[in-house]
């Protein structure tokens, strides 16, 4: 009875983080396109000279946003409380800043200014919480990632796939040797090296123009690689952020937690399904995500999440 109570809560876990991600995909799209829109009121406020430079698509974007912002007020003013891209955003005049981002302005010698530092408490916060919950439950690449490994499963029941680990000290190398070039180049450097960002910049351009970006390129090199080399290779060996979130909450109160009488010696179900090599049989939780794979797979519904190892 309880190994069934616990599968149908990883099930719901698995659902509502699906459904979470795809909400963040959908907002991203949303808030990029109002940041457009900002700039295009600001240079234009014309409909019909916003369709001569930026197409009909834009146009009638520009003319539904201009409707639904004069609900609450002038409408420049109002937007100007939504926007940005993947790492900076604004969400009813609160910012949020990926730790990314801000290590990358300090490498540049920027420094931070009030709204980047405060922008990085609810990042630094979620992971110091719940460890690399952005991963499952937020960062707009990984449904990307998470359908290439399903069909990696589906794959390996014909074909053989390797599976190479690097480790995590490869993410490690990415991270410094992505601020050394952003603070040499520039940011642009991200649209390379980080899968969300890279997202982030694929779906506005396509959406507002209709055109691939370079970063369509990188994404399709990480899915790639997902695929050919090992499961989520991407998110466990070369994305910076999952490294640093992953250390950032190596110590976080709330994560998968075992209840060790319930659990058989003989399985190995846990381990072996967790996307990030996480091993909740030995209680060892860094890296975890809260995904809820692991808990709709045990066998004895000894896996659940909450405060710290059993
Ligand atoms: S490791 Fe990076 S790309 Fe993968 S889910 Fe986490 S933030 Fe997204
Ligand atoms: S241990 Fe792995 S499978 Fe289980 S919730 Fe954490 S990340 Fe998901
Ligand atoms: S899935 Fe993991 S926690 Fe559950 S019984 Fe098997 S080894 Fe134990």
């Amino acid at each position: 009875m309880s190994d069934t109570i616990g599968r149908k809560r990883g099930v719901r876990l698995l659902i509502l983080s699906t459904l979470s991600r795809t909400a963040v995909l959908l907002l991203l799209c949303t808030l990029a396109l109002w940041t457009e829109y900002s700039n295009l009121k600001l240079g234009y406020n014309n409909p019909r000279l916003v369709e001569l430079s930026s197409g009909r698509m834009m146009r009638l974007f520009y003319e539904g946003s201009d409707a639904f912002f004069s609900l609450f007020g002038e409408p420049a003013q109002v937007a100007r409380e939504f926007g940005g891209m993947t790492w900076s955003i604004r969400l009813f005049g609160i910012p949020f800043t990926d730790p990314v981002a801000a290590l990358s302005l300090l490498a540049r010698g920027h420094g931070w200014t009030p709204p980047i530092a405060a922008g990085l408490i609810v990042p630094v916060a979620l992971a110091l919480l719940f460890g690399r919950v952005f991963c499952a439950w937020i960062c707009p690449a990984s449904l990307l990632f998470f359908t290439i490994s399903r069909m990696r499963s589906l794959l390996s029941r014909f074909f053989y796939f390797p599976d190479f680990s690097p480790g995590r000290s490869t993410a490690w190398g990415i991270l410094a040797g992505g601020l050394l070039a952003a603070a040499l180049y520039g940011h642009g450097v991200w649209t390379l090296l980080l899968p969300y960002f890279a997202m982030g910049q694929v779906l506005f351009q396509s959406i507002a123009f209709g055109t691939l970006p370079p970063p369509f390129f990188a994404l399709a090199v990480f899915a790639a690689a997902d695929l050919a080399l090992s499961r989520r290779f991407t998110c466990r060996h070369l994305c910076p952020t999952g490294v640093l979130l992953g250390f950032l909450g190596r110590k976080a109160p709330v994560t998968i937690r075992r209840d060790a009488p319930r659990c058989i010696a003989e399985c190995d179900s846990c381990t072996l399904v967790c996307p990030f090599q996480v091993n909740p049989k030995r209680d060892e939780t860094l890296d975890c995500s809260i995904c809820g794979e692991c808990v709709a797979i045990c066998p004895t519904g000894c896996l659940s999440v909450g405060r710290g190892a059993s």
